[in-house]
């Protein structure tokens, strides 16, 4: 028996091995939207967080030398404060969270956290003090459990149905037959958009990094699914440095800050309620989301009620 049970037992070994060399190819394809001329600088010295403070210096950025993204952009994220960026589409807000994760250098000025420049510290060290949830997570071909322990490796079972609960995904595991030993990813169980973010956030809220960036979905949620993914946010981003690029206006409304970006620029800066005030792009935009929304609800309700 054991002379069958071992080739079989190494064909697991390598079948496994080989489904995740598969998945982490899509994730280094994810990854390809980066600079390859990045590299630690010889003396590079790993980040030393304190606050941490994040601070974006005067900063422009061009992917394209005739195309500028980002023209002289300042801005503070003061240690566990929480600032949002919102714009129109194409405004560069993506941009912003690609560069303060080091994929690309800045063309002019300087981006740092607690003193120190994204240029002189290791990207090991920066990356493991960040922690991305992206707008679309790629899962591992493994199980929704590995999925989550993949934020701290070897977290126990308990700590990972911990995470899962404050990111608000516990409840729907538990639903599945097989629970947190349910395949997903593309031979598994396939997760709706809202799903596989609050899975990110569960992994995130494993790692526990002192930097959060957020990078929310575009596609449009249902109001249950985004209020669920809006207290997911909230919790993870509890007394972090948070920058959340937002493109529901929803999720920004408790945000320290807001930084309208436009045309390069940040064109608008407060508090909602300072924003609201101001009457300018921002009111405009809450005004037309608002509309949206209760034209949304409307339609539901004579859906629900003929
Ligand atoms: P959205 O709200 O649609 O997600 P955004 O404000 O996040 O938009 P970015 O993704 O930052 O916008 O993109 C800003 C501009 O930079 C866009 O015009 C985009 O086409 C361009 N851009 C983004 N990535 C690259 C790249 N790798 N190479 C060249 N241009 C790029």
């Amino acid at each position: 028996l054991l002379q069958i049970y071992r080739p079989l037992n190494m064909i697991g070994f390598v079948y496994r091995e080989l489904r995740q060399a598969l998945t982490d190819i899509e994730e280094m394809f994810k990854l390809l939207d980066r600079d390859p001329e990045i590299v630690d600088k010889p003396d590079a010295k790993p980040l030393q967080v304190t606050g941490p403070v994040i601070r974006f210096e005067n900063v422009s950025f061009h992917y394209d030398p005739e195309r500028p993204i980002l023209k002289g952009v300042s801005f503070e994220v003061p240690a566990g404060e929480t600032v949002a960026i919102v714009g129109p589409t194409g405004a560069g807000k993506s941009t912003i969270s690609r560069l303060l994760f080091r994929f690309y250098d800045v063309t002019s000025g300087r981006i740092t956290i607690d003193g120190q420049d994204l240029r002189d510290v290791t990207q090991e060290s920066l990356r493991s003090a960040i922690g991305m949830v992206p707008q679309d997570t790629v899962l591992f071909n493994d199980t929704i459990g590995y999925n989550i322990e993949y934020g701290r490796p070897g977290a126990s079972h308990e700590e990972v149905r911990a995470a899962a609960r404050m990111a608000q995904v516990g409840p729907f595991i538990e639903t599945l037959p097989h629970g947190y030993e349910t395949q997903v990813g593309e031979r598994g169980l396939k997760l709706s958009g809202g799903e596989k973010q609050r899975v990110a956030i569960a992994r995130t809220i494993l790692k526990a990094p002192p930097i959060l960036i957020l990078d929310e979905a575009t596609s449009a949620l249902d109001t249950k699914t985004e209020r669920d993914i809006q207290s997911a946010l909230d919790e993870v981003s509890r007394n972090r440095t948070s920058v959340v690029i937002a493109h529901r206006l929803s999720t920004v409304v408790n945000a320290d800050q807001i930084l309208v970006l436009r045309d390069g620029v940040v064109a608008e800066r407060g508090s909602h309620a300072e924003l609201l005030a101001q009457d300018g792009l921002y009111a405009q935009m809450w005004n037309r989301q608002r509309e949206a929304t209760e034209a949304e609800e409307a339609l539901a309700r004579t859906q629900n009620d003929p």
